[in-house]
């Protein structure tokens, strides 16, 4: 599957994700999509940032548009149960920017807010409604909704959910709807339990999945430079002009942070451009042209614009800005090293909270990478963003303290080190993968998309709280 076209959804749809500048779908939507067009219930295994709510959102709006009726008070048509106030909000947004065209109505009924505004949203009905648990059963429960009329129920993040103690909140809420309904039900993992409850939910479900990353891919050189916060545009500039670059892909975790790479490298007298998702179809279309060609070599890239650039020969991918999801780095890194070629991927690190999304990383690709230490010594980086309140990963102390030794992360199977050069690590054997949900692409670490909410990089889906 090619492009949104290709599923057969109501133009309208498809011309609002044009205007959301998404082209090509992801594996998730690639398999959920034509499922859920055809009426069917599903069972996804994917984690936040596989491109999960459009693959429930777009196929349940185009069935939306089959049958339009003025809506019944109190009542709605699609309920979507989310564990978190943050994803809730976040899941109607989507709604409505992939709606936008249709003139569907839709709300929140989300726990910590004052109940009035939401009781009188319901009040004359709703197409879409995105509730967590417990605030969707007080509304049940003052009659300020009925579940009789629901054709279209949603679980995002079930396991989540159960995690939360949501169960009984969930077992009473489905209960109350009518049996004939297609459900579709996410779940960034699938123990025992949530299958259980999957199977008492869902009626002869298709099974998808997309497998996280966990390894990097053979012939990729991996190096880790620390480096001072003021310093990093230098140091990329440096690299960019010493190392034999054939094709660089340099990433950033925001759009505002790929301009100002851009900026500072055409200071440096190197020509390099951006891609992100402020930057129009044809001028995307005009720069991976130049890129391709050679015209230009060093192209700036966010993680969702860097999705379906098949472009060989790239030399280096370079992480100016370090993931907060480190299995985006594999994906990242993934980019060079193409068709049998060698690649080198470099990453520039500074400050306490990059070291910690380092550790994370090497703990998923159980490899401790080298350090190459190019910080000042004494110099105490006061232009490092400050760490974040929160640990980047749940039930996990948060702060790295500088300049760390190398230590072998912690993890069930660690893998031998080949020999080093240049303080780089070069990986020669491909770990066996995580791939037990079949589906998704199993080989080769391209098949698997991980997109980010642009600008947003504290969005990691822990930093939620609890709704109620
Ligand atoms: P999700 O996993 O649903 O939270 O999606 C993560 C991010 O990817 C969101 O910012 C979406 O807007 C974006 N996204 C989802 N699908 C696509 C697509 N096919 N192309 C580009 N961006 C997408």
């Amino acid at each position: 599957m090619t492009s949104f076209q290709d599923f057969g959804l109501a133009d309208a749809i498809t011309r609002a994700l044009r205007e959301e500048n998404y082209h090509t779908p992801t594996p998730i939507q690639a398999q959920t999509i034509p499922l859920a067009l055809s009426g069917r219930d599903v069972v996804g295994i994917a984690q936040t940032g596989t491109g999960k709510t459009a693959a429930f959102a777009l196929p349940i709006l185009h069935r939306l548009l089959e049958r339009r009726a003025k809506m019944a008070p109190k009542t709605c048509r699609v309920l979507v149960l989310s564990p978190t106030r943050e994803l809730s909000g976040q899941i109607l947004d989507s709604f409505n920017a992939y709606g936008r065209h249709l003139g569907v109505t839709s709300t929140l009924a989300i726990g910590g807010v004052p109940m009035g505004r939401q009781v009188r949203a319901l009040m004359g009905g709703v197409e879409i409604l995105v509730a967590t648990p417990g605030r969707l059963l007080d509304l049940v429960q003052s009659n300020a909704l009925r579940l009789g009329q629901v054709e279209f129920l949603v679980l995002d993040e079930a396991d989540r959910m159960l995690d939360m103690g949501f169960i009984n909140d969930i077992r009473k809420i489905v209960a109350k709807l009518p049996a004939k309904r297609q459900t579709l039900f996410f779940s960034a993992t699938m123990p025992k339990d949530i299958a259980e409850l999957a199977s008492q939910m869902l009626h002869d479900p298709a099974r998808v999945a997309v497998t996280p990353v966990s390894s990097t891919a053979e012939r990729i050189t991996q190096r880790i430079i620390q480096v001072d916060h003021s310093a990093k545009a230098t140091h990329l500039a440096e690299l960019l002009t010493q190392e034999q670059v054939e094709r660089a892909l340099v990433f950033t975790r925001t759009k505002h942070g790929a301009d100002k790479v851009v900026k500072s490298l055409e200071r440096a007298g190197i020509v390099a451009n951006a891609i992100h998702g402020n930057k129009s179809q044809n001028h995307r279309e005009r720069v991976l042209a130049a890129f391709r060609s050679g015209e230009i070599r060093t192209l700036v890239a966010t993680d969702i614009a860097a999705r379906g650039i098949d472009v060989d020969g790239i030399s280096h991918v370079v992480n100016f800005d370090l993931p907060n999801v480190p299995e985006t780095y594999v994906h990242r890194i993934g980019r060079t090293a193409r068709a049998g070629a060698e690649g080198t991927a470099i990453s520039l690190i500074a400050g306490a909270e990059e070291m910690g999304y380092l550790r994370d990383i090497e703990r998923l690709i159980r490899i401790a990478l080298p350090r190459e230490d190019h910080r000042t010594p004494g110099h105490k980086d006061k232009t490092a963003p400050a760490p974040s309140q929160q640990s980047h990963r749940a039930g996990r102390p948060h702060a790295a303290r500088g300049n760390e030794s190398v230590q072998a992360p912690k993890g069930p199977r660690r893998r031998r080190r080949s020999g080093a050069n240049n303080g780089a690590h070069q990986i020669n054997r491909q770990e066996p993968r995580r791939s037990s949900h079949g589906g998704g692409k199993a080989e080769g670490i391209q098949g698997v998309a991980f997109l980010h909410r642009e600008d947003r990089p504290n969005n990691h889906p822990n930093r939620s709280q609890r709704p109620r």
